[in-house]
């Protein structure tokens, strides 16, 4: 056992570093300047705090999260080691007494609000003192490219150059190659190690169905929203509106649907909140305000509704499905005239504040969400490029995306069509000569294995498994309207078998057209592979 190892089990009381762990305690311990970019829960604070045991001056922490500092500092405290944190929460007298520590260079490590920086008294204490290292906690905060951009970041930069330049480690769960970039200009990062490490889910399959209307969107959710039997669905929208929407869509078949958005009062919204995480919704349609601090293990389905403005902020909100490791399905219902709520939200921005930069990185951050929609390699690869995850990306294609799973295009782009769906039901129905009924028919256009089929030779039915995309019940009632509309009849009262009507013969010789009779809203549309 090494050093390091050995100080670990001493400390913290564990036996072996997490991935990544170990690689940027060492650059620190080295006095080399460090990014590391990885999940929430993967280990971050080790990073600083082990070194915090060994560097001989104050380990010195900014960090916004003031909520989370005293949690911190009894842990580290409970283990010895000498931490305070300061805060505009804190008392007079607390606060004299951390300043006394510090004074007495009792402290070895502090964690410090972004806006103290601003207070001369306490800058000119901390010149003073021998800081070892600086750490900056959710270092995307100085990002203007990131989603959540704390102006008193930006003073980061200057109280280092007061600090006479200690090594600098930026930690954060979340950034961007863009933002990586940003931030290791402005903390001034010379030569730093990057490490940018657990970013791939793989257990989520990621796929993404264009669709041709707001009603195409509505039918394939109801679809995939009764299809998921388990687990728990979450629908983003982009608008308050969406989300009623939505879930009044859903709700009318099924009570455990819920809403969430930012117009509910506070008491609302906590409620829906309690029933979600207790289990009591099956179904949560929501904006992006609903999320954050979430920790519901067994969500199966994260559907998109409409496109959200980032792929930052996709690939947060899919990241909240299967986080009990368990498989787990993401699907973006595309629109093209969707893009015009983000545009308008761009728009809207543009009004209200004076910055063409900022309106010109939206744009940019939904020309990247666009792309993604329409990249043709392994969507989870697409992502972990955008993350900069190189250590990730060595694992190679997810194999489970809309992109990985092997189809057959040419099969697929006529599953797209109904029409071309009604021709082949009535193409099996005569190629089987009257001895299937309804059932069967579905059976073998979805590729099914029953021994009654294969027995009787289906596979060699060229409409055998072309459908195999499409849910039973929506190829069913394909079949009842073929049966309505006079294209196939009905044999037989104990056995009903399907035959093929006069009109049906013309369908299937090109001589006449099919009509089918229905809105546009009640279009079956095919299930993806990848989820279905
Ligand atoms: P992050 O800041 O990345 O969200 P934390 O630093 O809060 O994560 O660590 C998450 C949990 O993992 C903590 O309970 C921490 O004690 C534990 N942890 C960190 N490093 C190790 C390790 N090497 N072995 C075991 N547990 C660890
Ligand atoms: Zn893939």
């Amino acid at each position: 056992m090494d050093d390091l190892t050995k100080q670990l089990a001493q400390h913290f009381g564990f036996s072996a570093f997490r991935p990544g762990q170990r690689e940027v305690i060492d650059a620190v311990l080295s006095r080399r300047d460090a990014m590391a970019v990885m999940p929430t829960g993967q280990g971050k604070s080790l990073c600083y705090q082990l070194p915090a045991t060994i560097l001989p001056g104050l380990t010195l922490v900014i960090s916004p999260l003031i909520a989370l500092m005293q949690d911190q500092v009894n842990a580290l405290k409970a283990r010895n080691i000498a931490a305070a944190a300061f805060h505009s929460g804190l008392t007079e007298q607390e606060r004299d007494r951390v300043v006394l520590h510090l004074k007495l260079r009792r402290l070895q490590l502090l964690y410090l609000a972004p806006e103290r920086m601003q207070h001369e008294r306490f800058l000119r204490l901390l010149r003073s003192l021998w800081v070892s290292l600086l750490v900056v906690d959710e270092a995307h905060c100085i990002s203007q490219w990131g989603h959540d951009f704390r102006p008193d970041y930006l003073n980061i930069g200057r109280l280092r150059r007061e600090l006479e330049n200690p090594p600098c480690l930026a930690l954060t769960a979340t950034a961007t190659a863009r933002v990586q970039a940003d931030l290791c200009e402005r903390l001034s990062l010379h030569d730093p190690l990057r490490l940018v490490t657990g970013f791939r889910r793989p257990n989520l399959a990621l796929s993404v169905r264009l669709c041709r209307s707001r009603q195409e969107k509505l039918a394939v959710l109801e679809r995939m929203v009764r299809e998921y039997e388990t687990g728990t669905i979450l629908v983003y929208c982009a608008t308050r509106r969406a989300v009623e929407e939505v879930a009044t869509c859903l709700g009318r078949s099924d009570p455990s649907v819920g809403y969430y958005h930012a117009g509910l009062s506070d008491e609302e919204r906590r409620a829906v909140h309690d029933r979600f995480c207790a289990g009591a919704l099956r179904v949560l349609a929501a904006t992006n305000a609903f999320g954050m601090g979430i920790d519901k293990s067994d969500v199966r389905l994260v559907v998109h509704f409409d496109i959200p403005g980032s792929l930052e902020a996709y690939y947060q909100e899919v990241g909240r499905a299967g986080r009990d490791g368990q498989p787990a399905s993401c699907l973006l219902l595309f629109h093209k005239r969707d893009v015009a709520t983000q545009e308008y939200f761009i728009q809207q921005a543009a009004k209200e504040s004076s910055s063409a930069a900022r309106v010109e990185r939206m744009k940019t951050l939904l020309q990247d969400m666009l792309d993604y929609v329409s990249v043709q390699t392994c969507r989870q690869l697409a992502i972990l490029e955008y993350f900069s995850d190189e250590a990730e990306r060595a694992f190679g294609p997810c194999r489970l995306c809309d992109r990985c799973v092997v189809t057959r295009p040419v099969r697929e782009a006529v599953a797209d069509d109904e029409v071309a769906c009604a021709r082949a039901f009535v193409a099996a129905v005569s190629w089987c000569r009257g001895r299937f009924g309804v059932t069967r028919i579905v059976e073998l256009l979805r590729g099914s294995r029953s021994k009654v089929l294969l027995a009787c030779g289906a596979e060699a039915c060229p409409e055998y498994g072309l459908y195999h995309a499409w849910s039973k019940p929506a190829l069913t009632r394909l079949g009842t309207t073929l049966i309505d509309r006079g294209y196939l009849r009905v044999e037989g009262e104990e056995y009903p078998t399907l035959d093929v009507t006069k009109r049906g013969r013309e369908v299937l010789e090109g001589m006449g057209p099919v009509e089918l009779g229905r809105a546009e809203s009640s279009t079956p549309a095919p299930t993806n592979q990848a989820w279905g």
